[in-house]
């Protein structure tokens, strides 16, 4: 990120910076006193004088008008259907509210509503959009100025004003007129205004389909909580702009301290990605032009948490209005920075409410979330999660796996189109969520759930069975895991153990490296919720795509096949020993199964025994419980091996085929890119003939041979795997049910033919034979 870019603020240096700014032209507000503060002023009095909502409306346009010498000023509102109704209005026909109608996101008027954008149009009549309707006499004025009327981020109406000249409104119009906005929305959500509540209410019921990326399969139907609460602002003018204005100071200065302060930790001390964030925070936080336009709306008569909102939605607007990619991004940090400010002046601390009010059927939604936030929610009551930022391989993804929740994430603008206590659906099976949806859409989604709630009753049904396919073969199912949260699954999916334990998950939530005894402690804990069921511990794989924010990073071209696991943990011995040393300590008077990942040679793994040896060497010395058995095994996922496997077998204890990476290596396809991550299937004939080869040096040499890649949670796959010798298959929790239900109705001696046959006579697709081989016997696949 190029942290020298211009800030957002609209001050003098505006200019200087390209940012459009008509400052210095003739403003259309002539006072000597600041107009908010007339305008404040003049509403205030409204506000406090008698009569009804209509009356206050009317009252309220002629003022605006008068103040900012416009022709016209209008007030539309928001119908059920999405339509807007003229109700107020200066200057246009007087018979026309009530009377004009624009359907939903007709004219200039309903395209203001639909972007919720303000709209400043210098010639109205020459825009595509405009809708001339000759009951309202509209067509003498050229200028054109909409704000939308909007509370909680939902679009309540639009205001505006015109004038016959051909002009760009100033900045400070459209601050006027947004301060007005605030105003109106909140007349309109009184209840005051007749026939305008239902409306209020119409606005908040409209669907909303937004979409995103799946990140954690699942449906679920739930309410909206915000993981960082939006406070609704409930009052916006104060009498004592000085009080007000000191609110604010005292906010930005805490805000300026908090930003130096996580800025002064240790692990952000390192340049990286999040620095830059912090560095754009920093810069943004003490940018003059924001800080003056927020004291300048307190002065202008508005309380501190309503110039923060104002401002923020000015800003925003004009950013999203500039052309240059830079500042379009840029205001997620404005919101974030805006947000902050707002929860320290309303005495908020960050997070979600009390967590005892969290509804039975919560669905999050925030715009980021960090994984170890997500697990301070009580799980019992979390049904899904939607995330403006994250993708599959982001950590929160990995937590809301492990929590079984569903997940969506690159929903753009969830936090703006949602409000809290909205029902919600989301769909983690294709990436969608729908807010506030239909009461069809609502039981369309209720049958799914139910749906594959029976596939899971039967999938719970053969918890207790053992997987013996129809030949008498017994296969061993087992499952991943990398969290303390995954192993209730052991028990819950009948599973026969955990074959792979990615001991890096704990590393990569932390925000240091764990001490032994905490990595000591996980482990035990780890042990103990197996409950004597087998655990087989990998050791450290980072790099590639896991990556420690603590540690410097380190940019490599293919980091995949860069420094990482066990080629970091040679060249850092001190870290690998750490671990080693908490294994022992965990395992002391049980046994324990360690496995070394991206091992790539045998003489690699020597090296690797002979750390683990001196950790135990050192154990023994100082009398330490050690486990009673030590088995040292590895992971097979560099295709090196397979061509040394006389000489690798002999030094293991046993071997687990990581098909995720042995497959990206053996077909140069890169695991995390889509593209070409389906184009080659591992059911063809290399991959297969590799496989096999393994599994037969392994008979030979009598060394214990799994698979722990997603190839085996594939129930077609998984068929394959066995076809090929393999008895022992580890996956997530989730592939148990379909792989068992596939073990129970298929017959070894009869796929392991099929597949010889297959292999021998030059067949390409061995997918379509393995289907079609299902079908016809009938195993669930
Ligand atoms: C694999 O590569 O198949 C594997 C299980 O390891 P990971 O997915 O953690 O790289
Ligand atoms: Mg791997």
């Amino acid at each position: 990120m190029n942290t020298n870019k211009p800030m957002w603020g609209a001050d003098d240096r505006a200019t200087a910076t390209g940012m459009k700014s008509n400052r210095g032209k003739e403003p259309s507000i002539i006072s000597s006193e600041p107009a908010l503060r007339v305008v404040m002023r003049r509403l205030r009095a409204i506000m406090a004088d008698e009569g009804d909502g209509q009356s206050r409306l009317d009252k309220i346009v002629r003022q605006i008008a008068g103040v900012m010498i416009a022709e016209v000023c209008s007030i539309y509102v928001k119908r059920r259907d999405g339509s807007l109704e003229l109700f107020a209005t200066e200057g246009l026909n007087a018979d026309a509210p009530h009377n004009t109608r624009l359907k939903r996101g007709e004219g200039l008027v309903g395209r203001c509503a639909e972007l919720n954008e303000p709209m400043n149009e210098p010639d109205a009549q020459a825009h595509p959009a405009f809708s001339y309707r000759p009951e309202t006499g509209e067509e003498a004025y050229k200028s054109f100025l909409a704000v939308p009327v909007q509370r909680a981020s939902q679009v309540l109406g639009v205001l505006v004003v015109q004038n016959h000249t051909q002009k760009e409104y100033l900045d400070e119009d459209v601050e006027v007129l947004q301060a007005t906005a605030m105003v109106v929305a909140e007349l309109l959500g009184s209840g005051t205004v007749a026939g305008s509540d239902a409306d209020v209410e119409g606005a908040k019921s409209q669907n909303a389909k937004l979409a995103g990326e799946p990140i954690a399969d699942g449906i679920a139907l739930g309410h909206v909580v915000f993981h960082e609460p939006r406070i609704v602002v409930t009052q916006l003018l104060s009498e004592e702009p000085d009080v007000e204005l000191a609110r604010v100071d005292d906010a930005l200065t805490k805000l300026r301290a908090s930003l130096d302060e996580m800025f002064s930790e240790e692990r952000l001390m390192v340049a990286g990605e999040h620095r830059d964030v912090l560095e754009a925070y920093r810069m943004f936080a003490n940018d003059r032009g924001w800080v003056k336009r927020l004291r300048d709306a307190t002065q202008g008569g508005l309380t501190a948490e309503a110039a923060i909102e104002r401002v923020q939605n000015t800003t925003r607007a004009r950013m999203l209005r500039q052309s240059d990619p830079y500042w379009r991004e840029r205001v997620r940090d404005l919101d974030d920075l805006s947000d902050r400010l707002m929860r320290i002046v309303a005495g908020r601390k960050s997070g979600a409410d009390d967590p005892s009010e969290l509804p039975d059927d919560t669905i999050l939604v925030a715009r980021t979330m960090g994984p170890a936030e997500l697990l301070d929610y009580d799980r019992t009551k979390l049904r899904g999660l939607v995330v403006e930022d994250g993708s599959g391989q982001s950590h929160v993804a990995i937590v809301a796996k492990a929590l079984g929740i569903a997940a969506v994430g690159q929903v753009g603008r969830a936090v703006e189109h949602a409000d809290t206590g909205d029902a919600i659906i989301v769909d983690a099976e294709i990436g969608e969520v729908h807010l506030r949806p239909s009461p069809e859409l609502v039981s369309s989604y209720s049958d799914k759930v139910k749906l594959r709630a029976k596939r899971q009753q039967r999938y719970d049904a053969l918890r207790e069975q053992p997987a013996v396919t129809k030949d008498g073969v017994r296969i061993a199912l087992q499952i991943n895991a990398g969290l303390l949260v995954d192993m209730p699954h052991v028990a819950q999916s009948g599973a026969d153990g955990v074959g792979l334990f990615r001991t890096e998950l704990q590393f990569m939530l932390a925000d240091r490296i764990p001490r032994t005894d905490n990595q000591a402690r996980t482990y035990k804990a780890v042990m103990g919720e197996a409950a004597g069921k087998p655990v087989v511990f990998r050791a450290l794989d980072i790099g590639g795509d896991k990556v420690l924010p603590y540690l410097r990073p380190n940019v490599e071209e293919n980091p995949a096949i860069g420094w990482r696991a066990i080629r970091m943990s040679l060249d850092r011995e001190g870290l690998f020993r750490m671990q080693v040393r908490a294994f022992l300590r965990a395992c002391a008077g049980d046994r324990l199964n360690l496995m070394i990942p991206m091992v790539t040679t045998s003489a690699e793994m020597d090296l690797a025994r002979a750390v683990i040896d001196k950790e135990i060497a050192r154990s023994k010395k100082l009398q330490k419980p050690l486990p009673t058995e030590i088995k040292i095994g590895a992971m097979l996922e560099v295709p090196n091996l397979l061509f040394e496997l006389d000489e690798f077998l002999p030094r293991v204890d046993f071997v687990s085929i990581g098909s995720n990476d042995l497959m990206q290596f053996l077909l140069a396809a890169d695991r995390t890119n889509a593209r070409v991550g389906a184009r080659y299937d591992v059911l063809s004939p290399g991959p297969l003939r590799a496989l096999l080869s393994i599994t037969r040096a392994a008979e030979r040499k009598n060394v214990p041979v799994t698979v722990c890649g997603e190839m085996a949670g594939t129930p077609v796959e998984a068929m394959a795997l066995i076809a090929l010798g393999f008895r022992t298959l580890s996956m997530g929790a989730g592939s148990i049910g379909p792989v068992k239900s596939m073990v129970l109705t298929s017959n070894v001696a009869e796929v392991t033919e099929a597949m010889d046959q297959w292999l021998a006579s030059g067949v390409l697709d061995i997918r379509e034979k393995l289907v079609e081989f299902a079908k016809s016997n009938s195993i669930e696949i």
